[in-house]
């Protein structure tokens, strides 16, 4: 299994990058996680469009979906060049109905993601639970037989992102404020929490992502490795994992 970041800002991309978007890859099947602002044009650069097999939409707020509409119609074009003769599964939350609806298109397909269930997606287990968003969240713990890559997606830190995040090989954690700042209200957790999240459910390794406009990302990590002494990371456009 292999991880490629492919935007990592919260809220807007920075100049030449992307929000939210991560491509994950094994036997040849490609799996998208987030579609923010800028990811189409950087996936680009990792795979072609007709290769990915499917997406998995964490939420709702723009800089995880900006990109959905131009994906969908990258699929549609491709379908019209003979490039693509299936229908992209386009997976999120059905809560917000009418959003969940907008992800059918001409070659995109809205698929729900089941409540407190698991699913699997070509060779990938997906578990999911809920996160302390303003907006429904799934966090995403995707495994293969023998190793599980948790994303936190948005979200505050609450006790029980441990147990979901337990022995984890790699966590890629939100991290959108500095120790000391409260993330609770929107919903984001700090470099701190991070370092605390990393460390209670044992991970082999973490990220940080969802990277905030603001102060020096450096200071992000040092935080965070005052708490987990296991190997963390900034992530960066096209930092890969592979295991
Ligand atoms: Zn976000
Ligand atoms: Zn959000």
């Amino acid at each position: 299994m292999k991880i490629t970041t492919i935007g990592f800002w919260g809220a807007y991309p920075g100049q030449d990058s992307a929000t939210s978007c991560y491509l994950i890859e094994q036997d040849n099947f490609r799996l998208v996680i987030d579609l923010g602002s800028g990811a189409l044009s950087k996936l680009q650069k990792y795979t072609d469009i007709p290769s990915i097999n499917a997406v998995v939409i964490s939420h709702f707020h723009n800089d995880h979906i900006a990109d959905v509409g131009a994906f969908q119609y990258a699929c549609f074009v491709q379908q019209q060049l003979g490039n693509l003769s299936r229908s992209v599964p386009i997976y999120a939350g059905k809560d917000e109905a009418e959003n969940f609806a907008s992800l059918n298109h001409e070659a995109t397909e809205a698929v729900p993601i089941p409540k407190n269930q698991a699913f699997t997606v070509g060779p990938f287990k997906i578990e999911t639970t809920m996160t302390e968003h303003p907006r429904p969240c799934y966090a995403l713990k995707i495994s293969n037989q023998d190793r599980t890559i948790v994303y936190t997606a948005d979200t505050a830190y609450f006790d029980e992102l441990v147990d979901f995040s337990r022995e984890a090989n790699l966590l890629i954690a939100e991290c959108s404020f500095y120790k000391g700042m409260d993330g609770s209200g929107p919903g984001h957790m700090t470099s701190e929490e991070c370092g605390t999240l990393a460390s209670s459910a044992n991970v082999g390794s973490m990220w940080l992502t969802h990277l905030p406009h603001f102060g020096d990302h450096q200071q992000l990590l040092q935080e965070a490795k005052e708490v987990y002494t296991g190997l963390v990371k900034l992530t960066s456009e096209g930092q890969t994992w592979e295991s």
